[in-house]
């Protein structure tokens, strides 16, 4: 099934004089263990994109599916978006943005308290995460004690805290050096592939292309399909 569909996806900032068409009839289906990369020039309507499917900025017109639900119709939601967003999304940002003065492993049972589990389940479930992601050893640590990958890597675990269907990704690579981005994006793709989620990584990376089952390229505001290879 589709972790993410939309159709004809239309954003317009502004009015009359100042109207700016943002994005443009984009349509992207991705499937559950699907990785997907939208590249494209700064301007050409990737965070547009990314904030319409992640129901953070509703689109101007069209429809987002999430699991096959529908979700969005133009500004209309078909459900508390803030609730769904919590049960259903995981989200990774330019930088880690960990809460400072709690530890690594703190950061991701907060994710998950925050949705309701107990403290203990929570201890539980954010320890293993840590250690799926190979920072299982930083659990006690301040973000401040990690290095950027380190970081990275906890916000990974915090994105997936409650077994998200979707996650979304902005330049999640952009502070880290290229083997450390490398290494974030073959997480992505595992991920996709071990979790069943699809996950939309937007991403100037040019250097992990190859981690990706899906790349997609937009250009003032459109989106194209750029090739598909068959994972094997
Ligand atoms: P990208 O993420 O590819 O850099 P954006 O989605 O941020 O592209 O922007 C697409 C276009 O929409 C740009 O022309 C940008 O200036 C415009 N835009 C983005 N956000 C707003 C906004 N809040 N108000 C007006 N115009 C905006
Ligand atoms: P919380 O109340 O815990 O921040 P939300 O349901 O408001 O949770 O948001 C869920 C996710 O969406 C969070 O990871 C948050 O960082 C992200 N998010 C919410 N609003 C915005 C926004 N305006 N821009 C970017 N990300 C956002």
């Amino acid at each position: 099934g589709f972790a993410i569909q939309t159709e004809i996806l239309t954003k317009v900032y502004g009015s009359g004089n100042t109207e700016v068409v943002a994005m443009q009839e984009a349509t992207m289906n991705v499937s559950r263990g699907e990785v997907v990369a939208l590249l494209g020039p700064s301007g050409s309507g990737k965070s547009t994109f990314l904030t319409a499917i992640g129901l953070i900025n509703p689109p101007t017109s069209g429809r987002v599916f999430i699991g096959g639900q529908l979700v969005l119709e133009g500004s209309r939601a078909y459900t508390n978006l803030r609730a769904f967003r919590r049960k259903h999304l995981g989200f990774v940002f330019q930088k880690a943005n960990l809460i400072p003065f709690l530890s690594a492993l703190e950061n991701v049972e907060i994710a998950l308290e925050i949705n309701g589990s107990s403290h203990r389940a929570a201890r539980i479930r954010a320890m293993e995460l840590l250690d799926y992601l190979g920072v299982g050893d930083r659990a006690e640590n301040l973000p401040s004690m990690l290095s950027g990958g380190q970081q990275q890597r906890v916000a990974v675990a915090r994105a997936l805290a409650n077994h998200p269907s979707v996650i979304l990704a902005d330049e999640p690579t952009a502070a880290l050096d290229s083997q450390r981005g490398r290494q974030v994006m073959e997480l992505f793709a595992q991920i996709a592939h071990e979790q069943s989620a699809g996950v939309v990584v937007v991403t100037h990376d040019h250097r992990a292309l190859d981690v990706f089952d899906t790349l997609y390229e937009m250009e003032d505001g459109v989106i194209r399909k750029q090739s598909e290879v068959v994972a094997s």
